[in-house]
């Protein structure tokens, strides 16, 4: 049974990587983005708390993300373990979550703020689907168009400058003491975030005693 968490600043392939280390290792990929966007689109009673927020680029609070994730870990669906992406994001938010969880291991995504900008801007979805583009390393055959299901490709509501600027201020004022708290246990592992994919994925791999 193996507990991960990814962090790292928005548009720093925290998604891709996590989907990528899950498949290998049989582990459940909890994004608790996704879990909030998925109730904002089909309009649950979550959804309409959290909408305005993340549209805003801004942090949901504390108390309703940890219900969230609890809920979702108590599922038990994860025999392998998981790997959890986009929590925690501020130090309560890791204290909570350290008191009912060991974790094996943290890994930290590092991006300039310059590169998060850029990435961002060009981060496209699939409106069905889900799936993710980006217009400068994985664009669609058509543009504007899923390559794999047909559906259009959309940008996520907070990804526009004003939102990413909240998003970067939040990161760092944050988060970066989160993972200040996770360095002092040993259990952070580093990767290079401007590396494509694959060479991301491989550090991690080393980082984490797998290669
Ligand atoms: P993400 O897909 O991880 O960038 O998350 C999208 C948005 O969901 C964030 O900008 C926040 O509004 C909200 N969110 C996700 N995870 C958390 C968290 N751990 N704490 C607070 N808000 C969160």
């Amino acid at each position: 049974m193996r507990k991960y968490v990814i962090m790292g600043i928005q548009g720093s392939g925290k998604g891709t990587q996590a989907k990528m280390l899950a498949a290998d290792l049989d582990l459940v990929h909890i994004s608790v983005g996704d879990i909030f966007r998925w109730n904002v689109q089909n309009h649950t009673k979550l959804g309409a708390q959290v909408r305005r927020v993340m549209a805003a680029g801004e942090l949901v609070g504390d108390d309703l993300v940890e219900s969230v994730v609890r809920d979702r870990l108590t599922q038990h669906d994860w025999n392998f373990g998981f790997i959890i992406d986009g929590f925690p994001r501020d130090p309560r938010q890791a204290e909570f979550f350290l008191e009912s969880y060991d974790i094996d291991g943290v890994i930290e995504l590092d991006l300039p703020d310059s590169e998060v900008r850029r990435r961002v801007l060009n981060r496209r979805l699939c409106g069905d689907c889900g799936l993710d583009y980006n217009l400068i390393h994985h664009r669609p055959a058509v543009a504007d168009v899923c390559d794999v299901c047909g559906g259009s490709l959309v940008a996520r509501p907070d990804d526009n400058p004003e939102a990413i600027k909240s998003r970067l201020a939040d990161y760092h004022a944050k988060t970066e003491p989160t993972l200040e708290l996770f360095r002092k246990k040993g259990l952070i592992v580093r990767a290079d975030g401007t590396k494509p994919a694959d060479e991301v994925y491989q550090q991690i791999r080393k980082g984490l005693g797998l290669a």
